[in-house]
């Protein structure tokens, strides 16, 4: 059985993650492996609606998706989990419990999506950041509750100037270098790099 693992996202809202983690899992399932995405606003939905975002219910949540997580990764599964997560403490929280009190240190991967702010603003995805600053939204992580980001995150992706596609392999060369994945991983190409590779053979005779 392959080895499970969390990969634990962490950023604010509108940072990339669920972007970045959709196309993470379908690149993983190309490799072969059996991924779950734990999805924070369809989390929010079904395992912890009824939830709100005081502190306490915010902490409630990001337990329910760590118990989840862990059982997945430790049955072969890699779970990402693509919540704002956004206290420190709760993170570790989530971290001890995965790798089993630190017995199991490569099953958790803190990923920090470290979009600032203002670009996330910008971007208003979903238009909460405007009706946040309106007063219309309570408790809006960045605006008028807070952020902790990670002090040492296994990997940092910061989004800005780069395509969610760039920051997946950044991910997935980051997995390989930590021994999470193989090397190189068959069939992570894109079409454009197959292409490109062939062409490669051909110009030098081995195709
Ligand atoms: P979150 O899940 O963190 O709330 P989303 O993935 O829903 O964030 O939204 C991120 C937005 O930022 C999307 O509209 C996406 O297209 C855009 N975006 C621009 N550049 C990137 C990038 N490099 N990585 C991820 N998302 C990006």
């Amino acid at each position: 059985m392959d080895e499970g693992f969390t990969l634990w996202f962490t950023g604010l809202s509108g940072a990339g993650k669920s972007t970045i983690a959709n196309l993470l899992v379908e690149r993983l399932r190309e490799i072969g492996r059996h991924v779950e995405l734990l999805d924070g606003d369809e989390i929010r939905k079904n395992l912890s609606s009824g939830l709100g975002f005081s502190k306490a219910d915010r902490d409630a949540n990001i337990r329910r998706i760590a118990f989840v997580a862990k059982l997945l990764s430790r049955n072969g599964v890699i779970a990402i989990t693509a919540a704002i997560s956004p206290y420190k403490e709760i993170r570790d929280e989530a971290r001890e419990e995965i790798t089993n009190g630190g017995r199991n240190p490569n099953r958790f991967v803190e990923v920090y999506i470290a979009t600032p702010l203002e670009v996330c603003e910008q971007r208003d995805v979903k238009g909460l950041y405007k009706k946040a600053r309106a007063g219309e939204i309570e408790h809006f992580t960045g605006i008028s509750d807070p952020y902790e980001p990670p002090e040492h995150p296994e990997i940092t992706v910061s989004t800005v100037g780069e395509t969610p596609e760039q920051d997946v392999d950044q991910i997935l060369g980051r997995l390989a270098e930590m021994g999470l994945l193989p090397a190189q991983p068959a069939g992570v190409y894109s079409e454009d790099e197959e292409a490109l590779v062939s062409e490669r053979l051909k110009n030098l005779g081995y195709l």
